[in-house]
Order: C-alpha cells, then structure tokens, then sequence
C-alpha cells in the first residue's frame, strides 16, 4: 500500500503541493510552513521508533493545550501506524490513570504544566514533555519511514459528561469526509487562515484540524483562550475563520470590540448549546458569521445552522448537511411530527466504529442515537432540547433544563445560566436555577420565579434559585453540574 487517507497523507500531499505555505503559526513556537511540519513529523517518527520503541498499533496520548507538538505528535504517531488517544486537559489525575490503564498507553506526550497531575501513571506509560519532544525531533536519526503495515488510528475520549470519559474509535483521520460535509454549508475555501480555539483533544477541536489541513489552510493556535489576547490574533494574522465552542464567543462579547472588525467570514462553533439570545448578539457585533454545528464525539455532527437559520430561530441546530440522515422517532422507532419532541437519531459517514471498550451506541435502520431529544420545527430546523438523561421530571411533568435556561438568560442581569433537577421528597425532581450575574446587578430570587411563571408553567419554576459567581464548565464550555452547589449544601 503506498497511500493512504489519514492526516498524514494529507500533509504529505500539503507538503508537496504548498510547500512554503504556513502550516501553523504557534504564539509560542513561532510559524512553520507546510515542508517543515512534514519533516519535523517525520523525524519525531523516526526517534519515536527508535528511542520510544513505538510500533504500529501501539497507542500514544497527548495531554496538550492546542500547538505546534500536538499536532506534530499526531501525525508523527500516524506515520507509524500508532494511534494516537487524545487527553482531555480538564482530567483529574485519577482519571488520567484510568484513561493511560484502559487505553494500554505506551507513551504519553504531555506540557509541562501537567506533569503533576500524572505522577501516578503506570510505570510502563513513558513521559514525553515539551522539552524531550522538541530533543527527540532535533535528534532523530537518519533514514526513510517505510509505509505503515496499518492505518494510525485517532481515539478521541468523550467529554465525560455523563461519567468517565469513553474512547470513541475513528475509522481513518482524513479529513475529506468532514470537508465534503462542512462546505454544504459553510462557505470555506482553500488556504484560509484558520484560528482553532476549541481544544484539539476534543472531537470538534480535531474536525477542525482535520478540515484545516484538508484546505491547506494556515491554522493559528493558542495556548489558551483569553478574549483580548484572541481578539488581537485573529486581527494579527488577518484569520477568516474561527472553531470555537460557544462559551468563548459569550466571553468575547464581554470585552471592548476592536475599533476595525476582523476580517472573519465564519465562527463556527460546537461542542455545547449556543446558550439563548447569543447568536444574534454576538453578529450584532462582528456580523454574519455564526455557524452552529449539533453532533458528538460519536457522530461528529449531524446539523449545521447558518447565519441566516440562527437570525430566524436563534436557538436552532439548523439541517443536516450533505452526506447526514437525520431522524426524530419515538420510542417505537417511529418518526415523530414536526413540533413533537423524540430521540434525535443520526447516520453519517463520520459515525465512529464503537468505544474501545468494545461497546457500541444504539442503533436504528442505520441510523445511531445521539442520546439527546429535540423537534423539528416546520421548516425542517432542528432543535436540540436536551440530553435525554438531563430531562426533569417534576411531579410527573417533563421539562427541558434548556427551556428555562434560556428563559432566564434574556434577563439583562445574568451572564450565564444552568438549570438542573434535584431531588424532592413531593415532586420527585423538583428545579433548581444557578444564575451568574453581570457585574454590579442584583436580582432577587422571588423576581426570578416571578418571572419564569409569568411565561411558563408552575411545574417550570425554580424552587431554588442560587447565585453563583461563575459556572464551573469544562473544555467545551458545558456546565458540569456535579460541581454545583447542591440546595442541601446551602
Ligand atoms: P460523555 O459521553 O462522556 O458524557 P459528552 O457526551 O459530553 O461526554 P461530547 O461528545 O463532547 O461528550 O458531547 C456531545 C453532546 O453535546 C451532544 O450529545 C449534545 O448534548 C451536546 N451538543 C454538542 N453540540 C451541540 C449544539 N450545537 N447544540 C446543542 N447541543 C450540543
């Protein structure tokens, strides 16, 4: 076999076609074109092999913020027919163990800054940080990278939302599935200037690579987000596009607009809700730009919504794009009307081949359930109303948290919002509100329900009403709800 359809195929194809064209521009690492990224992945390869001892179907993690090694480690570790397991940097250490246990890790490459929160990995998994990395592709020896025997996989681990985090395993990482299915919708080009915000660890993050390298663009990355400091890069490097997840586009929005707009045509953005009323604020500012993508680590997306779609429902998922099947059904397998809530139910050709637990996701006519409920709207628009687990149910009433999260987020007092069900002795589940207020605003509890009941049922308002100074959220921007106070606590 001489070729093959993964990232690193990609590059190489990059590297021959745009050779001086840069790959990457890292604010720390500085810029390096197409023909360097190549040869720097091909050496680390080499030294992987030789000083690592790493071999096809051996598995590398990388613990990384978003720059120039993680990207080089992946396909390095694709060269050699190693898989690489994408680590979320929000884990504990324990679940960092868990995670280098059940997914056998030969090595791990790692920032520096982690290197506490793994001092308890299995003795065999060897520690690569910054520093030996950049030795191992200074110092790699000379030769030629025969083609692999077998394809690098990339695990990505779900976000571990509902428990611990779950390695979802993809067929081959190119990045030609995702473009097909991206450009139905999202007007990009070849060679743009790409800035990927969101974590290249998590499933959305990584399409966004992928799709980046598929067009040759430059991608621009940065440690961390940091609302001006991004502000000034996208303008710096003149960025037509940005992947974000939703929360970043709220924090940009709570610093002053640059006097000039930046040159962005699309902010795509995944991974959580858009929360209410965000869309059209954010455009009321930097213009039509909003593409809002609805899917998982399981399914990559299943719907992408326009600037158009989201100026006219502004909470909407949008329409499946070329290539998806999308499908309400109820809990016989039927389809549902419009307007009527069911399991969201989705077949692409992005699925994931199952978790490397061996365990797969329920399926239907070919179709994979997503585990959220939403409706269609008459127009086709989708609306995801919530993860079916999420649903409360309050004396024998079903409410969607995102219902009444964003009722309250119209609100002018409230930054952010998370509603969710908590035990009650009458009720069963009764609502619970965690409302962060904008600096000097006050609300007071009896208003906020007041409020809620004067535009929803009884059932829909919160008992407990909290007020936090932020949501503790993760690497993509959901709110992880275990870590809000509970009403017993207060
Ligand atoms: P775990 O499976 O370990 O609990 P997770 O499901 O949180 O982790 P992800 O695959 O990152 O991990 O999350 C996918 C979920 O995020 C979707 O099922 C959906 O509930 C939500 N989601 C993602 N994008 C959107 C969106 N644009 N609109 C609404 N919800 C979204």
């Amino acid at each position: 076999r001489k070729w093959s359809f993964t990232i690193a195929g990609e590059l190489r194809q990059a590297a021959a076609r745009d050779p001086h064209r840069v790959a990457l521009i890292d604010e720390q690492r500085g810029e390096i074109t197409y023909a360097q990224l190549l040869r720097r992945a091909e050496q680390l390869a080499r030294s992987l092999r030789s000083a690592v001892g790493i071999r096809a179907g051996d598995r590398i993690g990388v613990l990384c913020r978003n720059h120039n090694g993680l990207v080089e480690t992946m396909v390095a570790a694709t060269l050699l027919g190693a898989d690489s397991v994408l680590v979320n940097t929000g884990l504990s250490a324990a679940q960092l163990e868990l995670v280098a246990q059940e997914q056998e890790l030969r090595a791990l490459v790692h920032d520096a800054e982690f290197t506490e929160r793994i001092v308890r990995l299995p003795a065999s998994v060897e520690r690569i940080d910054e520093g030996r990395l950049e030795e191992l592709v200074q110092q790699a020896p000379p030769g030629q990278l025969r083609h692999p025997e077998r394809d690098g996989r990339t695990i990505v681990l779900t976000s571990g939302t509902t428990g611990t985090p779950k390695g979802a395993r993809r067929r081959t990482p190119s990045g030609f599935k995702p473009l097909v299915s991206i450009i139905d919708r999202i007007p990009l080009h070849a060679r743009e200037q790409i800035m990927i915000a969101a974590p290249i660890f998590h499933t959305w993050g990584y399409a966004a690579l992928q799709v980046s390298f598929a067009l040759r663009a430059t991608i621009v990355l940065q440690r961390r987000f940091e609302p001006a400091a991004t502000l000034r890069a996208l303008d710096e490097h003149r960025c037509t596009a940005l992947f974000a997840v939703p929360v970043m586009l709220q924090r940009l929005l709570e610093v002053p607009p640059p006097a000039q707009r930046p040159p962005l045509k699309v902010v795509a953005v995944s991974g959580s809700a858009l929360p209410g009323g965000l869309a059209p604020r954010f455009m009321d500012v930097y213009g039509d730009v909003i593409y809002n993508l609805y899917g998982s680590t399981e399914v990559s997306w299943a719907s992408i919504a326009t600037p158009a779609d989201l100026r006219r429902a502004p909470n909407t998922a949008g329409t499946p794009p070329f290539g998806t099947r999308l499908a309400i059904l109820d809990p016989a397998g039927e389809p549902v009307p419009a307007g009527q809530v069911g399991r969201i139910f989705v077949g692409n050709e992005m699925l994931f081949e199952g978790y490397t637990s061996g365990l797969g996701k329920e399926s239907h006519d070919g179709l994979m359930a997503t585990g959220d409920l939403g409706h269609l709207d008459p127009d086709g628009l989708l609306f995801v109303d919530g993860r079916e687990d999420d649903m409360i149910i309050s004396g024998g009433e079903n409410v969607f948290p995102s219902e009444v999260e964003n009722l309250l987020a119209e609100l002018p007092q409230v930054r952010e919002v998370a509603v969710i069900g908590v035990p009650d002795p009458e009720y069963g589940q009764r609502l619970a509100a965690y409302l962060a207020l904008h600096p000097n605003e006050t609300l007071d509890p009896d208003a906020v329900r007041e409020y809620v009941r004067h535009y929803r049922a009884r059932f829909c308002v919160p008992r407990d009403v909290f007020f936090v100074p932020f949501l503790p959220r993760n690497a993509t921007g959901k709110v992880v709800t275990r870590d809000l106070p509970r009403p017993q606590q207060r």
